[in-house]
């Protein structure tokens, strides 16, 4: 492959209409050699993320979408293939964690048909490649679903900002710290489920299982060319590597992996899969969904019972969607909205004090993160139908699931009980929630 080297990249090459990525960009690279300057990169970030203000050179958020639109291959994910393999091969004991959306997409790159659910594959899979542990990121969800709808209730008791918008899309909070840092204090403190994951992993798990943190590799499997950029910020520890799904079925064909006659595995007890709500994190909606059913319980003191655990008021595909939903004596103003050019209007009313909402949740992919800048593209024009092939997976799954609710995860109760007491305990502070910047100026 006839790859220029991206470190080596002059700044001012002569390209026209194409977006600029920047030599040191963290997340994504141009193949020069490929780019036919089409302008479809820029077209993209321009209609779908910000109208006017276009992200590119440093005001980059890493979102990748402009990966899914090139047409010739010339813009990818940063690889990490080769970090990963070499810890496979060191002393180090490694880990895999797998975000909620990637269990129906990898199986695209084996020719199943698009949206099948491939979960036990994919954790086979990563023992062959040589993983020791293998954890599911809905257990990330799932905490942080639960510290979410805590701080919510507790924003909404004691007069806090709001309303509090949804942190775990690392393009949304780059795009508020880049472009609308005075919305800042509207972002909830959580860490992003993979931020969660991380954190716990090296300062629970590796305390129980007997192991040095320093020992650990972890990786996370995502569909998102953002985390890369995430794990690297100072305020998120605990993760050493992402790969995307791309770069994932990369190494299992590099490594000869025969992944459709792969025995069905399951995750470690420990961490181990998620709750129905933590499943439905990777669509639109699904974060708002999974902390509306927690939230539930906080303010009534009840558990929604499966004949009204969905809220459909929040399901869907139109980018900006509203509901009002009563929790006992409360009625709560919600809003989900994907594709950040349609939250404009949104933080337009915020700053002019106009807002009657109490939580919004936003993501940057089109469809949440099963339309991640590193998930495998949809062809041509097949775009919208592979997106809702795979959310209705991940919606029969959390159907399918004997919990569906992130606060009845027994592993999720025992982590509370032994480690970090209550939500938004100090423990929980310390190392489940994080602080941001204004990076208008200064990124
Ligand atoms: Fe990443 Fe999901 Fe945000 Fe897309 S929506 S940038 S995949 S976290």
């Amino acid at each position: 492959m006839n790859v220029v080297n991206h470190k080596k990249l002059p700044n001012n090459i002569n390209l026209y209409n194409a977006i600029e990525i920047l030599p040191e960009n963290i997340a994504i690279y141009r193949d020069i050699n490929k780019c036919i300057d089409c302008g479809l990169c820029k077209e993209i970030c321009k209609e779908r993320e910000h109208i006017k203000d276009i992200c590119h050179g440093k005001k980059c958020i890493n979102c990748g979408q402009c990966i899914q639109s090139c047409p010739v291959g010339a813009l990818l994910p940063k690889n990490d293939i080769l970090k990963v393999n070499n810890a496979l091969k060191s002393q180090k004991i490694c880990i895999a964690y797998t975000s909620p959306s990637v269990r129906v997409s990898l199986g695209d790159y084996f020719g199943k048909e698009r949206g099948t659910f491939v979960q036990g594959k994919l954790v086979t899979a990563l023992r062959n490649l040589g993983f020791k542990y293998v954890f599911d990121v809905t257990f990330g969800a799932d905490l942080t679903v639960i510290e979410e709808a805590a701080e919510l209730v507790q924003r909404i008791e004691t007069g806090g900002v709001l309303p509090m918008f949804t942190s775990c899309c690392p393009s949304w909070v780059s795009y508020i710290e880049k472009f609308h840092p005075e919305i800042l204090p509207n972002l909830s403190t959580c860490k992003s489920p993979i931020g969660m994951q991380g954190a716990i992993v090296k300062d629970y798990f590796a305390k129980i299982a007997n192991i040095n943190p320093n020992d650990l590799f972890t990786v996370a499997i995502t569909p998102c060319t953002a985390k890369k950029y995430e794990i690297a910020r100072k305020e998120i520890t605990g993760t050493d590597a992402v790969l995307t799904v791309e770069e994932f079925s990369i190494l299992l064909k590099a490594q000869k992996i025969d992944f459709n006659n792969l025995e069905d595995g399951v995750y470690d007890s420990l961490l181990s899969e998620g709750s129905g709500a933590g499943m439905i994190f990777g669509n639109t909606g699904g974060v708002m969904e999974a902390t509306l059913r927690t939230t539930y319980k906080i303010l009534t003191g009840n558990n929604l019972s499966n004949e009204v655990i969905e809220y459909n008021e929040v399901r869907g595909f139109t980018n900006v969607r509203e509901a009002q939903i009563r929790m006992g004596d409360m009625l709560l103003n919600v809003a989900v909205v994907h594709q950040l050019s349609c939250v404009i209007p949104l933080l337009e009313d915020i700053k002019s004090g106009k807002s009657k909402y109490h939580f919004i949740e936003v993501m940057n992919c089109l469809g949440g993160c099963i339309g991640g800048g590193g998930q495998p593209k949809s062809g041509n024009g097949n775009e919208m139908n592979v997106k809702k092939l795979r959310i209705d997976s991940l919606y029969r799954k959390d159907t399918k699931s004997e919990i569906r609710l992130c606060h009845q995860n027994p592993d999720i109760v025992k982590l509370y009980n032994e480690f970090l007491n209550n939500p938004l305990s100090e423990k929980s502070k310390e190392i489940l929630h994080t602080t941001y910047t204004n990076k208008e100026n200064n990124y």
